[in-house]
C-alpha cells in the first residue's frame, strides 16, 4: 500500500481495541461502502482526532458497523502547527459560521470559543445551541479528515461574552480586533515569542465600545488588521493566517 494516497476516515478512541478497531459512524460507513466502495483488504488511514493515526485494512462488514485491522501506528503528526490558536468568535449567522470553522481548521486553528456578545443576531434555546454545537464539531471533524489533520479543531459550547473573557488558555496572549483601535498592529502584540494566542473577532455588529473596555481591563490588547473593516468571516480567516505566518507553520 506504499506510495498510494489511502482515505482517511475517523475513529472513536472507544472503538480502537488492541489490533482492531470498529466505525460506527452511519456517515463514515456509506462513505465507505457506498461512494467508494471499499473491499475487505483495501487499505485505509484511521484518524481518532486526538493526534493519532493508524495504517489499517478493511476486515468485514455489516450494516451497523465496519470491522478493521490496525497494521500500524503511524509517526506523529506533522499537521498541527506548533502555535495554539484559539479564536474566540463572536456567533454569526449559521452558513458563514460554519465555513469559518471549516477554514479555521484547514490553518491549524486548536480550538474556537463561540460566544454571545451584545450584538449577535443569532439567539437560540438551549436546545437548539448543542444542536449547533454538535453540527460544528461534526464540520471540524469533516474538514480535519479532509485537509489531513488528526487532531480536530475543539468547538466549544457557546458562552457569553463575559464568560469568554474569563477563559484562560495556559501560555497564549489575549488579543481583540478592534477595527478603531487607532495604533497598535498584529505586529506590535506580538513583540515577545508565544507559544499561543487567543483572539477575539466580533460578530457582523461588532464589538460594543462598553465589550472594548470590558476586553481591555480583561487583559486583551486591542489590535487593528489595517485600516479597512473586515467582514467577521473575513477577519477570523486573516487573523487564523496571520498568527500561523507569523508565529506557526505557514511561513
Ligand atoms: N463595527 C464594524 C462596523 O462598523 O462596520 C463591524 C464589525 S466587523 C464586520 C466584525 C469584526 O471584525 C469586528 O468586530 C472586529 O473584531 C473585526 N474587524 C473588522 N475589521 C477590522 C480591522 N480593520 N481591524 C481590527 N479588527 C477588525
Amino acid at each position: 500500500m506504499k506510495g498510494m494516497k489511502l482515505r482517511r476516515f475517523k475513529i472513536e478512541r472507544e472503538c480502537i481495541r488492541g489490533q482492531e478497531a470498529i466505525i460506527k459512524d452511519p456517515g463514515e460507513i456509506r462513505h465507505i461502502c457506498k461512494v467508494l466502495r471499499l473491499k475487505v483488504g483495501d487499505g485505509v488511514v484511521l484518524f481518532d482526532g486526538e493526534g493519532k493515526e493508524y495504517q489499517a485494512t478493511i476486515a468485514s462488514f455489516s450494516p451497523r458497523e465496519i470491522s478493521l485491522a490496525l497494521l500500524e501506528q503511524l509517526p506523529p503528526d506533522t499537521t498541527e502547527s506548533p502555535l495554539r490558536v484559539i479564536l474566540g468568535l463572536g456567533i454569526l449567522k449559521s452558513s458563514k459560521f460554519d465555513w469559518l470553522i471549516q477554514k479555521a481548521t484547514e490553518l491549524g486553528v486548536s480550538e474556537i470559543v463561540p460566544f454571545y456578545s451584545s450584538r449577535v443576531i443569532p439567539r437560540w434555546e438551549e436546545k437548539r445551541i448543542q444542536l449547533r454545537q454538535s453540527r460544528w464539531q461534526k464540520i471540524a471533524s469533516e474538514a480535519a479528515k479532509q485537509c489531513g489533520r488528526t487532531k480536530v479543531l475543539i468547538v466549544h459550547s457557546p458562552r457569553s461574552f463575559q464568560e469568554a473573557l474569563a477563559m484562560e488558555f495556559e501560555g497564549a496572549i489575549k488579543i481583540f480586533l478592534w477595527e478603531r483601535e487607532k495604533t497598535r498592529s498584529l505586529k506590535d502584540a506580538l513583540r515577545q515569542p508565544v507559544s499561543g494566542v487567543y483572539a477575539l473577532v466580533g460578530p457582523e455588529g461588532g464589538f460594543s465600545e462598553q465589550e472594548a473596555l470590558e476586553a481591555q481591563e480583561g487583559g486583551f490588547l486591542p489590535v487593528r488588521l489595517g485600516p479597512r473593516i473586515l467582514r467577521a468571516e473575513t477577519a477570523g480567516l486573516v487573523i487564523s493566517s496571520l498568527l500561523q505566518f507569523i508565529l506557526g507553520d505557514l511561513s
